[in-house]
């Protein structure tokens, strides 16, 4: 899934462990052949090779995530969009980039994105993306999936307890060992070693999405390897944005959609989702926190 995944479980000895973790790893290579957009082999790949041709029959599994993503796009009004995968790389983090984009370079470079051009039908359980050069891509979303599906598993096998953590995506279930909750420990973006604040996690999920690696600097503006797919223009303003959801498939989604809304948009959004909260933190080091967390922080 090109990230690093942490799994943790709760088990009787280490040959227990050790076979929940297999299994989890099992679930993640499952999943990554299911849903990758580099593999040429994946249903994924399939239904971009047939972009502007035909629609593609896919398990109900990826027609499902795909409705899903499809869903959190409409919620954000289009800030987060699994078709961005078709967007022209006219944006490099790599140091690379000498100058700014022309402005019509970049609307161009988005003319092929838009979710309202996944047709799905659900009778026939096809895919179709509606023009030539259309695309679609999990990178936003796909890692807390995984998560989410890899905890399933195991607390379908009766591990009681345990952490997945995808590259700072992270889905927990029970308690630790000593009857503690799991603790996550948010980083300041500013000053990476420093750890901000704590939250204890019960059965559910934290993601954070971070732009102090992935950016490129223009006219005194930070841009981020977040791209707002509506007009093609890299998200600023935020350094990072943690959500705190009932699952990590929307925790992932939402942190990116939430990076593209920006702080007062993105914190009113969140304001309207129940069982959702979320900590932003802006390019200046000013932290925001959503009301559910400043009522359990003044307790
Ligand atoms: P990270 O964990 O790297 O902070 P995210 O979960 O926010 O990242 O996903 C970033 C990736 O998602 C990008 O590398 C890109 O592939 C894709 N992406 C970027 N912007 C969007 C967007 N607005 N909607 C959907 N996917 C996006
Ligand atoms: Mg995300």
């Amino acid at each position: 899934m090109g990230c690093h995944f942490e799994i943790t479980v709760v088990a009787k000895d280490q040959v227990e462990g050790d076979r929940y973790i297999d299994m989890a790893v099992a679930e993640i290579t499952r999943i990554e052949k299911l849903i990758s957009e580099w593999d040429p082999t994946t249903q994924t790949s399939l239904i971009n090779q047939n972009a502007g041709i035909k629609p593609v029959k896919v398990d109900p599994e990826l027609f499902s995530l795909i409705e899903r993503s499809i869903q959190i796009s409409k919620i954000t009004d289009g800030a987060f969009d699994i078709s961005f995968a078709a967007m022209d790389k006219i944006w490099k983090f790599d140091g690379s980039m000498t100058r700014m984009p022309e402005e019509d370079e970049i609307k161009q470079s988005v003319a092929k994105v838009g979710y309202k051009n996944i047709i799905l039908n659900k009778e026939d359980g096809t895919v179709f993306l509606k023009f030539p050069g259309m695309k679609i891509g999990f990178g936003a979303i796909g890692k807390g999936y995984s998560a989410d599906k890899s905890k399933a598993l195991l607390m379908g096998k009766g591990v009681v307890a345990g952490m997945v953590n995808a590259s700072g995506d992270l889905n927990c279930w029970g308690k630790k060992p000593d009857g503690s909750p799991w603790l996550v420990g948010i980083t300041n973006p500013v000053n990476k070693n420093k750890v901000f604040s704590w939250f204890p996690i019960e059965n559910s999920a934290v993601v954070t999405s971070g732009s102090y690696e992935n950016f490129v600097v223009f006219n005194g503006t930070r841009y981020t390897h977040i791209i707002d797919p509506r007009t093609g223009y890299p998200a600023h303003g935020l350094a990072s944005v943690t959500i705190f959801a009932p699952n990590a498939e929307l925790a992932d989604a939402l942190a990116t959609g939430v990076f593209v809304l920006g702080t007062e948009t993105g914190l009113n959004f969140v304001s309207q989702l129940r069982g959702v909260e979320c900590v932003l933190v802006d390019d200046n080091g000013k932290i925001f926190y959503s009301k559910g967390i400043e009522k359990n922080t003044k307790k």
